[in-house]
Formats: C-alpha cells, sequence, structure tokens
C-alpha cells in the first residue's frame, strides 16, 4: 500500500511497523543443509535458490486466482513460480494410519465413499469408477459456480457486495451444511482439507460465507483444469512444450463448458516462490526506498474528529530510544493492523468501530520449522513434498493436530536425505485460548529478531503428533504460532457486519483509511478476515 502510494504521486509516506523487519505474516527463513543461509545471485545474475533453500513459515501459496500477487511479483523482477507436485494424502481412506495416498486417490476415494452412502448420485452409463468419479465431481464443480454467482454475483476473490436479506437467508449456515444442503457432496472431501488447510477454518464451523469467499469459481475451475491436464500428461509427453500449449487452451474451454467459472489456463493451481514470499515486500520496500521505521510501539493514535481538517496525530517511540517519545503529525492514516486491536491504539474509536471491531474473532495457525528422518510414505519417496492429514481438519475435536507439513528442500532442490530432512509443519487451532493461556492474546507479532514467543503446549502436541505417526529423531528448530484469520462469527454476517465496515472506510468518521482507500484498491484484499491491505504496517502521510 505504502509503494502504491509512492506511485501514485504521494512523496511523503511513511511506515510505521512494529517488529524490525517488513512483510508480517510472509516470513521466509533461508537454510541449507545444515544451517542458516543468504541467498547469493551468480554471475549471470540468477539467484540460487535450490542450495540455500526458502522456508515460509507464513505467507506460502499463490494459487491461480493470485493476479495482483503475480502482477507483484513480475513487477519486482522476482524468480517466477514454481508448482510444488504431488501430495501425500494420509486419511481413513488410505490402506491404514501411516500410508497416503495421491490427491487423485484419496479425491476418488471420498466421491465412491459417498456414492456407496447413497449421499451422491451419478447416471446409469457412469459404469467405471473413473466415470463416477468423474461425473460427481464435474456435476458438484458445475452446482457450485453456478449457486455461487447467484448468490455470491461476479465477483472473483475480492469483497462481495453487500448482499440481500435473501442471498444472506440461503448462507446463513456453515459451510458444511452449505455444501450438503446444497447437494454438492462431492465437494465436501476435498473442501474439508483445502479450506481448513489454509487456515481459513474447519468447514463444519466456518460460516458459508467465508467458505464462499476463499473457494471462488475461478479457483475450482482451475482445480478441474489441472486435474484433466495431470491425466493428460500421463498419456503424452508432459515435456513438450507444443503439446502443452495445446492442451492448455483445449482443456481451459472445454472446462469453461463443462463448470464454468472464468480462469485463464491453468497448470497447476497452487505455485511458490523460490526466492520466498517474504521477499516481495522487501524488495518493494528497497526499490521504492520506502520511509519505514521499524520498532515502532505506537502509544497513541489521535484522529481528532471533531475537526474534518485537523491532521491525524500519532505519538510513537522507537526501539533505537525507547525513552523518545514521538509526535507526528500526518494528513491521513491508512490501518492494516488487525482492528480488533485497533482500541489499544486509536484513541477516538467511534461506538460502531468499538461494535464493529470487538465482534471479530481469529484462530491460531502454528507453523513449526524442525528437523527428523523421512516420513514414511511422504517423504521417503521423491516428488511428494507437500503431505496433509485430511482426518485432522474435519472439526474442533482435532485441533492441534499434525495436519500438514512441507518439504521445502524437495521442492526447491530437489532434495531427497536419506537422513536428516528439514520441514515446516501445521497445526490448527480454533479453540486457541483453551490449548494454552499464552494464546488467548492475540496481538502477538515476530519479535525483533525474527522469532516469536513459544507455545510449548502446542510443541507438546506436534511432538506427540509426530510420535503417534513414528516419526523419528525429530528435532524442533522454531515455532510460529501465528493469530490468524480475524473473522466475523455467523450472526455479525447474518446483520450485515462486515458490509457495514467497508462502507465506513470510506467515511470521515471512521479510520481515516476511509478517506482515500477505494474499491479498486480492494483487488489487493486477501480474504484473510478483514485485513484492509496485503502490505504490512501502518503507512501514513
Ligand atoms: C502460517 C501461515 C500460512 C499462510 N499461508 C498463506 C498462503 O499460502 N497464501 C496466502 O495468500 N496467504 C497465506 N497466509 C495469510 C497471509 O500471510 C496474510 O493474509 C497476510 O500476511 C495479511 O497481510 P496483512 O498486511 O494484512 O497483515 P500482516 O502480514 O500480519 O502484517 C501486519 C503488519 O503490521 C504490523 N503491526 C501489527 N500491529 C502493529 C502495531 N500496533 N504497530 C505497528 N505495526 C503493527 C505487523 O508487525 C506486521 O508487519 C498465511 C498466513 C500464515 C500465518
Amino acid at each position: 500500500m505504502a509503494s502504491r502510494l509512492a506511485q501514485l504521486g504521494y512523496t511523503k509516506v511513511t511506515v510505521l511497523e512494529r517488529t524490525d523487519r517488513v512483510g508480517g505474516k510472509s516470513l521466509t527463513l533461508y537454510r541449507n543443509f545444515t544451517s542458516e543461509c543468504v541467498q547469493s545471485e551468480d554471475q549471470n545474475g540468477e539467484v540460487d535458490t535450490s542450495s540455500c533453500v526458502a522456508h515460509e513459515m507464513g505467507t506460502c501459496f499463490l494459487h491461480n486466482g493470485y493476479h495482483t500477487i503475480r502482477a507483484l511479483v513480475q513487477e519486482y523482477d522476482l524468480k517466477y513460480v514454481v508448482a510444488p507436485e504431488g501430495r501425500a494424502m494420509f486419511s481413513h481412506y488410505a490402506a491404514d494410519q501411516w500410508h497416503a495416498q495421491s490427491m487423485h486417490d484419496f479425491v476418488s476415494a471420498s466421491i465412491m465413499d459417498g456414492i456407496k452412502q447413497k449421499k451422491i448420485k451419478v447416471p446409469f452409463w457412469a459404469v467405471t469408477e473413473k466415470l463416477k468419479v468423474l461425473h460427481a465431481l464435474i456435476s458438484a464443480v458445475s452446482k457450485y459456480n453456478q449457486i455461487h454467482k447467484a448468490i455470491m454475483g461476479e465477483i472473483e476473490f475480492s469483497m462481495p457486495s453487500r448482499m440481500s436479506a435473501e442471498s444472506l437467508n440461503k448462507i446463513n449456515m456453515t459451510f458444511l451444511e452449505f455444501l450438503e444442503t446444497n447437494d454438492m457432496h462431492a465437494l465436501s472431501g476435498f473442501l474439508m482439507f483445502a479450506h481448513a488447510a489454509q487456515g481459513y477454518g474447519y468447514v463444519k464451523t466456518i460460516p458459508a460465507f467465508y467458505g464462499l469467499w476463499w473457494i471462488s469459481p475461478e479457483l475450482l475451475n482451475g482445480y478441474v483444469q489441472m486435474s484433466f491436464r495431470q491425466q493428460l500428461e500421463r498419456i503424452s509427453n508432459p515435456d513438450s512444450k507444443y503439446l502443452q500449449a495445446l492442451r492448455g487452451r483445449w482443456v481451459h474451454d472445454l472446462t469453461w463448458l463443462l463448470v464454468g467459472g472464468s480462469a485463464n489456463v491453468v497448470q497447476r493451481t497452487t505455485t511458490m516462490l523460490p526466492e520466498g514470499y517474504q521477499k516481495i515486500w522487501t524488495t518493494m520496500a528497497k526499490k521504492d526506498a520506502l520511509d519505514v521505521r521499524s520498532g515502532v510501539e505506537i502509544q497513541g493514535i489521535d484522529r481528532q474528529l471533531h475537526d474534518p481538517a485537523a491532521p491525524v496525530r500519532i505519538t510513537y517511540t522507537q526501539s533505537s530510544d525507547p525513552t523518545k517519545v514521538v509526535k507526528e503529525d500526518y494528513e491521513f492514516l491508512i490501518y492494516s493492523g488487525p482492528h480488533a486491536h485497533a482500541h489499544k491504539y486509536v484513541k477516538d474509536l467511534v461506538p460502531q468501530e468499538e461494535a464493529i471491531f470487538s465482534r471479530l474473532k481469529s484462530f491460531v495457525l502454528a507453523t513449526t520449522i524442525y528437523q527428523s528422518d523421512p516420513v514414511l510414505d511422504y517423504t521417503d519417496k521423491a516428488e511428494v513434498p507437500i503431505m496433509y492429514s485430511a482426518d485432522k481438519m474435519s472439526g474442533p475435536e482435532q485441533d492441534g493436530a499434525w495436519y500438514a507439513d512441507r518439504y521445502d528442500s524437495n521442492i526447491f532442490g530437489n532434495e531427497l536425505a536419506t537422513g536428516m530432512q528439514t520441514r515446516v509443519g501445521y497445526q490448527f487451532y480454533e479453540n486457541f485460548c483453551e490449548a494454552d493461556e499464552m494464546l488467548c492474546d492475540t496481538d502477538r507479532t515476530p519479535n525483533r529478531k525474527n522469532r516469536m514467543d513459544e507455545s510449548l503446549e502446542v510443541l507438546d502436541k506436534f511432538r506427540e503428533e509426530l510420535r503417534e505417526q513414528r516419526v523419528e529423531n525429530v528435532r524442533v528448530l522454531r515455532q510460529y504460532p501465528w493469530p490468524y484469520f480475524h473473522h466475523f462469527p455467523n450472526s455479525a454476517i447474518m446483520e450485515g457486519v462486515p458490509w457495514d465496515l467497508f462502507d465506513m472506510q470510506d467515511l470521515g468518521s471512521g479510520l481515516r483509511a476511509g478517506s482515500i482507500l477505494r474499491r479498486n484498491w480492494i483487488e489487493a484484499i486477501r480474504p484473510g478476515g478483514l485485513v484492509l491491505v496485503h502490505a504490512s504496517s501502518l503507512s501514513t502521510t
């Protein structure tokens, strides 16, 4: 946001940042086989991303709908994206707890189970398993995309317009209830992990609104294109650029006819950045020469609401000299910290703001970088660098389970170590405060050395889960128990609160962000609760 302001011609843009880095929840640790490292350029200016590997502790993936981020990657000249191939899916559909299936086999098994339970109907001509699965999936995605358009209108991965009472009534339930009442059982198994895996809540408890916002027709269209292309690559040369281009166009058009939803040509939906997600923001701050004040502790923000012409007055200290209290006036403020904590910093919140912000709730998404021996049926194999444990994303009773894992050195460096591997594991908590008191305070960010206060309870649970999966020689390096995904409960959505907040952005009485935030800027929002911008920190000018 600060960069965009600078590009728009604002001459004095200041970023007030609590930590000592820009990037926020995009936090990348760089490691070679044994220790931390710095990615460097060779003589041709190529960054070596395979021997010094980016390990994402926060923001990680871009899917096919991430147009804004992809544009930034190009604009700031970062190495382009790579698509991690292969998933190890652990679930009750696999042979046992210790063996995994491919994503394709997992999705097929969950659909065949739905057919067996008579929840999913298939036509008489679908005699083989392949036809049954294909028909069930295509019909469910097509139906989802139609219903999505009817309820949410024409949005792709941005804030939906205010919904009518009739539309709200149709989504007055959890996402799972929404899928089931609309007879889209074929999508339940897939979305149970695809939704929760991102930390956006269990489908069993998250309001349908958030599910519909995140799982866009564009994303599902991309998923269907990818599935077709993976099948085709098995029967014809995947390395031929000509065949890939031909297939791309053909599959794109066919998918659009079958399921609707508009997406570009997609070969793989999920991609990653070899130079690390954090580098987008650090490069931006450097190239645009942003004035970033780090180590800032905001003592008070006074918008002087009594006088529309008065500046926003901000009082803060900086870690470089904590005794010196700085008072500065700014023409306007873009407040991009979590709104739920605004009452601690903005001294003149109006009652409507207080009422709205106090309804925001969050989750905890914990990442742990650790080392261990290879995991059976996951990192003991080539080309399976990501693991999901689908049953562990089924509901709050699974809080804290080791539900996902990534082997970044395999993704970016083709490493397949037979001994010690460094990987990143994931745990999700809906009821985080019950798990560990230290998690209750959601105003937590990494400290000034890139570390975050760790939760021993979360670590104990992590170790216990790995032990149960018979993972040996575990050595934890660091843990990041992020407060995550501020969101409104269903009751607030039904009252239209997300749109009340959105509309307040344009009111002088609201956060001063309002006076400049225009709808086209909102394209930059990811559905991570009501974050206003995906740049970091408080930008002021
Ligand atoms: C484990 C994990 C995995 C994720 N994976 C993905 C993914 O694959 N794809 C994806 O798109 N998204 C992912 N996300 C979500 C993504 O990281 C967030 O949506 C994004 O970072 C939100 O950006 P933001 O600028 O709103 O907030 P943040 O990134 O949290 O930035 C807020 C900034 O404000 C600063 N700040 C906060 N309070 C104050 C204060 N009082 N004073 C001064 N500064 C303050 C913080 O230090 C921080 O720099 C993931 C997040 C996590 C935690």
